[in-house]
């Protein structure tokens, strides 16, 4: 006789996609994309690093410290801040999250970019609740794509951590891909893409964690924390999986 027993949602998960470790194959269970082994030896970005854009560099440094690069821009948030730093293994599991469609791998990605909460600047955020943003698609990029990367991201960040999240902002612009633009370029490319989705409710929350995949020269959660900031956001900070 053949008894069914009743599988959890995650044991589930394992029928639908294939159990084995995205990176090295090996055979996985309990609804996870890598194993402890790989997920451990992605690089994260450890101290120092610049405490705007959070660009890992080597050395020996003790107090606040901003990049060469930082030191000659102004940004609408406070600090952006990956957990990983910029690694092929790393990237390319976002890219098959964007471009592939696995959109398993978020979960995985969601649950890489927690460890950015080991920043004790991000503590405040904790204990005050701020609210995730994640940086939104244009409709139409959506609808083709039939799901938000940074979204998926947020909605596992905001599972481990209890953090709500709010889709605040809306893409008005459909933006033309960043990847071969210069600084400049992106920030004229971005001008006015973001708008606010509905008012900043009246006791807003102290400040604002934008969710994004990577961070590379920070000109897209630029432009959406001054769209913040304007509607009247306390602070906003940013929170990303990779420094790309
Ligand atoms: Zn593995
Ligand atoms: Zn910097």
């Amino acid at each position: 006789m053949i008894r069914l027993e009743k599988k959890s949602a995650i044991d589930g998960l394992d029928w639908l996609y294939p159990p084995i470790c995205e990176i090295c194959g090996l055979g996985l269970s309990g609804g996870k994309a890598l194993c402890k082994p790989c997920a451990e030896n992605l690089p994260r970005i450890t101290p120092p690093f610049c405490d705007v854009c959070g660009e890992h560099f080597h050395g020996l440094i003790d107090s606040f410290f901003d990049c060469p690069n930082c030191k000659e821009l102004s940004f609408h948030f406070e600090f952006a801040r990956a957990a990983m730093d910029r690694s092929e293994s790393t990237l390319d599991l976002v890219h098959r999250l964007k471009y592939g469609k696995e959109i398993y791998l978020g979960a995985e990605l969601g649950r890489l970019a927690c460890r950015a909460f080991a920043d004790r600047r991000l503590a405040v955020a904790l204990e005050e609740k701020w609210p995730l943003v994640p940086v939104p698609l244009h409709r139409s990029r959506q609808m083709e794509r039939q799901f938000n990367q940074a979204e998926e991201i947020a909605r596992i960040i905001a599972m481990e951590t209890g953090l709500p999240m709010l889709r605040l902002l809306k893409r008005v612009r459909r933006t033309e891909t960043q990847t071969r633009l210069s600084r400049k370029q992106r920030m004229d490319n971005l001008r006015g893409a973001f708008a606010l989705q509905h008012a900043i409710p009246e006791n807003s929350p102290p400040g604002y964690l934008i969710v994004d995949d990577v961070f590379t020269t920070g000109s897209t959660v630029d432009e959406c924390a001054k769209v913040l900031r304007k509607a009247g956001a306390g602070r906003v900070a940013v929170l990303t999986v990779m420094r790309g």
